[in-house]
């Protein structure tokens, strides 16, 4: 048997429609009326995005039912299927700790919440019938504000379960803050954390700035596809490209795997 690593897995985008159809029918969510029938809520859910930010738009659906009540149920699914179908021996979950924890709370108790959250998904993690090794990658956000973006790096340091950061959220806000990233991103590497940033994964995302400060690049396929130039300095450092083959269909970012074939050749060749 082949054993995998899965190095770029959103928890937002990670649970099947079919449980999360079920799971909205037994808690009678007013998206239970919305989608009668299963196959209509995976019609919705399945079908092709034409822009990253539609597709984000999902990510949020899911989002508002994971919280700390639920997380050890959706871990549980995620890594019972990791195991099962996909022969992992090694996943990193990627989320916005903020974003799963309740919004009714004031913003000191959903930053203590934060924490909780992480330690939830740290342990649910630990599944002996699926022993799975697992870290988390704790994904800052475009959307939120910069001091709850520096409490998730200070809360990411302080946990055993948590490997690396993130920048995700959709790419195009990411311009008007990029001194902000910068130093969010050297602090996490001086604590110790690793980096990556959802970076080059749609033309509107290409930011040359950040590339010095992320131990990886998430996608970074128009850095081939439009900037080669940039491919020698990134063979220096030793930066992988996390490639999601099957994503750039769903988001609309490429019509085709066509233009992979480009992206690995070139990447192959620069070393
Ligand atoms: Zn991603």
């Amino acid at each position: 048997m082949a054993l995998h690593a899965e190095l770029h897995r959103h928890l937002g985008g990670s649970v099947v429609p079919r449980i999360l159809w079920r799971y909205f029918h037994r808690q009678g969510s007013p998206l239970a009326e919305r989608f009668p029938t299963y196959a209509e809520f995976e019609e919705f859910y399945t079908r092709p995005r034409n822009t990253l930010e539609d597709y984000l738009e999902l990510h949020t659906l899911v989002e508002q039912v994971q919280t700390l009540e639920t997380l050890p149920y959706f871990i549980y699914r995620l890594l019972r299927g990791a195991y099962i179908f996909e022969d992992l021996a090694y996943l990193e979950i990627r989320y916005t700790p903020y974003l799963r924890t309740d919004p009714s709370l004031d913003e000191a108790e959903r930053l203590k919440q934060m924490r909780q959250v992480i330690e939830t998904v740290g342990q649910a993690s630990q599944q002996r019938e699926y022993p799975i090794v697992t870290t988390q990658i704790v994904c800052l956000h475009s959307r939120l504000p910069s001091h709850i973006n520096r409490a998730m790096v200070e809360a990411a340091a302080e946990s055993e379960y948590v490997c690396a950061i993130d920048l995700a959220g959709g790419d195009k806000p990411y311009g008007e803050r990029m001194d902000e990233w910068i130093e969010l991103f050297k602090y996490a590497l001086a604590r110790g954390l690793k980096t990556t940033a959802h970076l080059y994964e749609t033309l509107d995302g290409c930011y040359p700035q950040l590339l010095p400060y992320v131990s990886r690049i998430g996608h970074g396929i128009q850095i081939p596809l439009h900037y080669p130039e940039l491919l020698p300095e990134l063979a220096r450092r030793g930066q992988c490209l996390e490639v999601c083959p099957t994503t750039y269909l769903k988001t609309g970012t490429l019509p085709s795997l066509e233009p992979l074939k480009i992206v690995f050749d070139r990447c192959f060749e620069a070393g």
